[in-house]
């Protein structure tokens, strides 16, 4: 691509660094930009930089948040004893909609997946063990997407947990192989949270 200036170039290569877009769209986008009232685009650096400064993690579930912990985790509403096992924000944002779910999530932050170079501590995962041990949990639910990786890493804290005193269930498999949890209709989701089984019997299933 040939440009007639080097601000507009610098501007589409940093765009197209941004999953899916490519150098097309991210020329359309910064053209559009370009259109715009000049305060619209103040607007839209500042929430970036406000997003990158001041978001958090949760200290408790590892979720994005923009306090140390998170809403989920300071309601007195919430189920205390129960934890849904999820990757990402995503997965806390689908179950959440479902309004079917009241106790509280782990975020793991990926999936154990050798092929990308992800392993088990570059996750949540002794952070999730170190909860369990307190005593306080009755039940972890798995509810990573069905994937090889999903499995593996279902499998990986099952066999961390084993000796301690906890019930492990997993998502019943409504949600076709290989779907992400974010997809899954609402309907279908909140079902599969109900109707959850226990993950042992999820095992010998396979
Ligand atoms: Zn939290």
């Amino acid at each position: 691509m040939d440009f007639s200036s080097k601000l507009l170039e610098n501007a589409v290569d940093e765009m197209s660094q941004l999953p899916g877009i490519g150098k097309r769209t991210a020329l359309r986008l910064v053209l559009h930009l370009l259109k715009q009232p000049e305060e619209q685009t103040i607007r839209l650096t500042k929430a970036l930089e406000k997003l990158k400064s001041d978001i958090k993690l949760c200290s408790n579930c590892h979720n994005i948040s923009d306090h140390i912990i998170c809403d989920i985790c300071a309601s007195p509403k919430r189920d205390r004893s129960l934890i849904c096992v999820v990757e990402d924000i995503r997965d806390v944002m689908a179950i959440e909609n479902t309004s079917q779910y009241k106790g509280l999530y782990h975020v793991l932050g990926g999936k154990i997946s050798p092929m990308e170079g992800v392993g088990p501590q570059d996750l949540t995962i002794t952070s999730l063990i170190a909860k369990v041990k307190k005593g306080n949990v009755n039940e972890l639910i798995f509810a990573l997407s069905s994937t090889m990786e999903g499995d593996t890493t279902n499998f990986y804290i099952y066999k961390r947990l084993s000796g301690l005193d906890i019930r492990t269930s997993t998502i019943a498999r409504g949600i076709s192989v290989g779907d992400e949890l974010e997809y899954a209709d609402e309907v279908t989701l909140g079902r599969s949270i109900l109707n959850r089984i226990p993950f042992e019997g999820s095992l010998k299933a396979n």
